[in-house]
């Protein structure tokens, strides 16, 4: 499992540094990305901490289903469920991920190009 250092959203979390918070419930904390990719663009959180992806293997059934059920009820509550919208989610070097704290991003509010770089 990889190592659990303190990351920027342990902070957010604990309400050290300042995040525009747009939902939050027993399981997840969501809020804006400070360098948005896109008109709507937004952090979602375990409150649960997990440093990456490929960690969620040592995670109980309840503890990801949380996680995800709650990205998808953020997007829901952005309105994104109609246009649509992506969820994306760096995993360690090759995947550019640079906060060692799982999070996935919410994108949406513009037509999104495929591939991704
Ligand atoms: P990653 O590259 O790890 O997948 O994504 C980390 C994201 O966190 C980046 O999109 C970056 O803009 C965002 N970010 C980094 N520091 C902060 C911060 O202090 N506050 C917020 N709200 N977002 C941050």
């Amino acid at each position: 499992m990889t190592s659990q250092s303190e990351t920027i959203f342990d902070k957010v979390l604990r309400r050290e540094i300042p995040a525009h918070i747009v939902y939050e419930d027993d399981f997840i904390l969501a809020f804006r990305d400070i360098h948005p990719q896109a008109p709507v663009h937004v952090l979602v959180i375990p409150k649960k901490k997990v440093a990456r992806f490929s960690d969620l293997e040592g995670s109980s059934v309840q503890d990801v289903g949380e996680f995800f059920k709650g990205v998808s009820r953020v997007a829901k509550e952005l309105h994104l469920d109609g246009p649509g919208y992506r969820i994306v989610v760096n995993n360690g070097r090759d995947g550019q991920q640079t906060v060692e704290y799982l999070h996935a991003h919410i994108l949406g509010g513009r037509g999104l190009t495929w591939p991704p770089g």
